[in-house]
């Protein structure tokens, strides 16, 4: 599996998966654990969670997931907004860690921005790094100037990822959030690799993906997979479907195919304010 490197030295894989809507269903549970196995079993070992997923319960899917082989897995998680005070996510941190039923976090995120001062929530992070619970921090939804904001502040050089929105229908952080990160080595995890399925349904994509013998998912993961600096986590609950990702991981893409994608699904033009789901 390639990897990038974060700021904060360790190498992070560069396909992962996704776990939003898992742990929603005892009814879907063992499916879900099983896809998370056979994901890593194929070499996709960097998990993406957040508390906020099935209320804490895609969290304990996880755990039963990689019970055996936490040392394998580059595990990622999230605090809420609300939870970002010092106390509140150092709280929200622990509670994690018992839901995954291990004592470290390699990656902890802000979800997204809310209304607690940023110097706070970063101090709450560099609290729980120097305590061993998270090995690095970051954040999810920020756009330039939520950046340059947290990262002007004491600590905020350290934020290592910010994870965003991006795919083919979703390419406006390609105009500034992209090479800001770029320049500053900083990767950007992208999220809804294939905009949660709608994405499939694009007749040109079907089209193009065809013509390369592939399939419409796989194409829209290779193009991310392309992007530099760029991570990617499709969620998938069905052993088929992370197959089929992983797969993703071999396809090589022509000056022709990117133009050929340029065409149907056109950079920006202009700025665009960052897009969330
Ligand atoms: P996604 O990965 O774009 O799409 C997931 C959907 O696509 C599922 O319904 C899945 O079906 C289907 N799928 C996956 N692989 C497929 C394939 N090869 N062929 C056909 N269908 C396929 O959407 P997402 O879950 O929103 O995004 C991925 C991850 O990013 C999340 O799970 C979460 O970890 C993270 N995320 C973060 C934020 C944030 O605010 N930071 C927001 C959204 C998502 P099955 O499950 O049935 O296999």
């Amino acid at each position: 599996m390639r990897t990038l490197r974060l700021p904060s030295g360790q190498l992070i894989p560069v396909l992962g998966l996704g776990t939003w809507k898992m742990g929603e269903s005892a009814r879907f549970r063992q499916e879900e654990v099983a896809a998370l196995r056979h994901g890593l079993d194929l070499g996709m070992t960097l998990i993406d969670t957040a508390e906020m997923y099935g209320q804490g319960e895609a969290e304990t899917v996880i755990a039963e997931a990689i019970a055996g082989r936490r040392s394998d897995v580059f595990l990622v998680s999230k605090v809420y907004p609300h939870n970002a005070t010092h106390e509140r996510a150092i709280a929200a941190c622990e509670r994690s860690l018992q839901r995954l039923q291990t004592d470290y976090l390699d990656l902890y995120l802000l979800h997204w921005r809310g209304s607690v001062p940023l110097s706070e929530t970063l101090e709450a992070f560099e609290t729980l790094k120097q305590a061993g619970k998270i090995r690095a921090f970051g954040v999810s939804n920020f756009d330039v100037k939520d950046l340059e904001k947290a990262t002007a502040l004491p600590g905020g050089d350290a934020i290592a990822t910010n994870q965003v929105l991006y795919n083919l229908m979703r390419r406006g952080i390609e105009w500034d959030l992209l090479p800001w990160c770029r320049q500053r080595q900083i990767p950007v995890m992208a999220y809804s690799p294939v905009e949660q399925g709608r994405l499939l349904k694009h007749r040109p994509l079907q089209a193009l993906a065809q013509q390369k013998g592939v399939s419409a998912a796989q194409l829209a993961i290779a193009w991310l997979l392309h992007q530099d600096n760029v991570i990617v986590i499709p969620k998938a609950s069905s052993l088929a479907h992370v197959e089929e990702n992983q797969a993703a991981l071999k396809i090589q893409l022509s000056p022709e195919d990117l133009a050929a994608l340029d065409e149907a699904f056109p950079p920006p033009a202009q700025p665009i304010a960052l897009e969330m789901l």
